[in-house]
């Protein structure tokens, strides 16, 4: 997507706007798909990154399946079309009617805790297949807050337990399917992969009817010039072999899995927002956005950097700006960047925000959520009506012109 068709899609659709790009959705999703050579594999798409339906439906029909993380999801997932069994619904701390509801629902189950894994034995016993999740305690990723994969992460069930697991399964009967990791964001190494899925393998000896193994996500995308990104290539190629001669040992063709979202939807968005105010500073030049981190909260939460460019002024002078947004908190999209010069009305594009961008958005301080935009051959549809007053008071209840009546709560009681 070029400066010239987003600054057509900010005149038309207004500020603030995502805007995704199907086509490098399709071919981020055919990319990943064939890195892995001969070994044919089954990608789940992480749909918490970015889950409006149409995005959803385009990865339907590449031919994914999907990774829900709540019952929530599932839902919507079914609603978007897929089959339940397509659907791995990969909970953590829910409530064990959330776990019921997703196994009515027919989707395949996956449990990261030894006590869960217990109840669920004890109410399913062997008639409802089930993955488990693993931790193999790899450190991986980038900041602290998505590695999900070390020793204190309340995530998956510790690879040192495994004995645990065997006594829960052996009582219960339980049909263990799958195996899975999800070592967290951000891996930029293939042999953090590589270790991991050795532990899965060394694992999978124990449990006689599995179907697949599952190596979750933590594909990094480049942010910037000269970032390290996850050498899909490399990653394929080694996992791919290693993995063939897994299921050679294991005596039985399994299923390879993975559950990338960021790898996916990341490169496909850009986040348009307006220049408010420029504002001088003793240190700085502000450009003060209609935008903030309501909106794109990746920056301040985990100190990310979004490539910023002025598309209303693409080929003029550089000057350094920070780019803030308008939220009563230190909200900055990016400090000291080199960007066209700007004026107020200008269009800027905030880039590489499909993933956790839109899907993490709030309404602090009372400002609406943004439009959302796809891109499909080269025309430009609203996918999401930008919310209005009423969408943030929809729920509340203003009791002087409530009618319902009180419900009674004595203190002495
Ligand atoms: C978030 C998540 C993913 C996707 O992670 P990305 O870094 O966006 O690819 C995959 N699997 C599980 C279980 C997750 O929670």
């Amino acid at each position: 997507m070029n400066s010239k068709l987003l600054e057509s899609v900010a005149s038309k659709f207004g500020t603030p706007v995502y805007v995704y790009d199907e086509a490098k959705i399709i071919s981020q999703y055919n990319r990943l798909k064939n890195a892995f050579g001969s070994q044919e594999v089954k990608l789940h798409y992480a749909m918490k990154a970015l889950s409006n339906i149409n995005v959803l439906k385009t990865l339907k029909n590449q031919g994914a399946g999907l990774d829900a993380v709540s019952i929530e999801e599932v839902h919507l997932g079914l609603r978007a079309g897929f089959e339940a069994s397509e659907i791995m619904y990969t909970p953590n701390g829910v409530a064990f009617s959330e776990i019921e509801e997703a196994v009515a629902l027919g989707v395949i189950i996956n449990i990261d805790n030894l006590s869960v894994l217990e109840h669920f034995g004890m109410v399913f016993g062997s008639l409802v297949p089930v993955c488990i999740r693993l931790n193999p305690h790899i450190m991986a990723g980038g900041h602290a807050n998505i590695s999900v994969g070390h020793i204190d992460s309340k995530f998956g069930i510790s690879i040192h337990q495994l004995r645990h697991i065997q006594r829960i399964v052996d009582h219960y009967k339980l049909h263990i399917v799958g195996l899975h990791m999800h070592t967290g964001s951000d891996i930029v190494d293939a042999d953090v992969f590589l270790q991991g899925a050795d532990l899965l393998y060394e694992a999978a000896t124990h449990f006689p009817e599995l179907e697949f193994m599952d190596f979750g996500s933590g594909f990094k995308v480049a942010y910037k010039e000269g970032d390290f990104v996850t050498p899909i290539e490399e990653i394929g190629l080694k996992i791919g072999e290693s993995f063939k001669n897994f299921c050679k040992e294991y005596g039985r063709e399994l299923e390879l899995w993975f559950e990338p979202g960021k790898f996916l939807v990341s490169e496909s968005g850009v986040l348009l927002v307006s220049v408010n105010v420029v504002k001088q500073t003793t240190s700085t030049v502000f450009l003060g956005v209609n935008s903030g981190q309501n909106h794109l909260i990746r920056p301040m939460f985990y100190n990310a950097y979004h490539r910023i460019e002025n598309i209303s002024n693409p080929k003029g002078h550089k000057k350094l700006y920070s780019v803030v947004g308008y939220i009563c908190e230190t909200d900055t999209f990016g400090y000291d960047r080199p960007i066209s010069e700007a004026k107020v009305g200008d269009s800027l594009a905030i880039y590489n925000t499909g993933a956790y961008g839109f899907s993490m958005s709030n309404q602090y301080n009372s400002r609406l959520r943004p439009a959302e935009v796809y891109v499909r051959d080269g025309n430009a549809f609203l996918i999401r009506e930008r919310e209005s007053l009423e969408d943030i008071i929809r729920n509340e209840i203003d009791l002087s012109k409530s009618t319902t009546a009180a419900t009674q709560i004595h203190e002495d009681e």
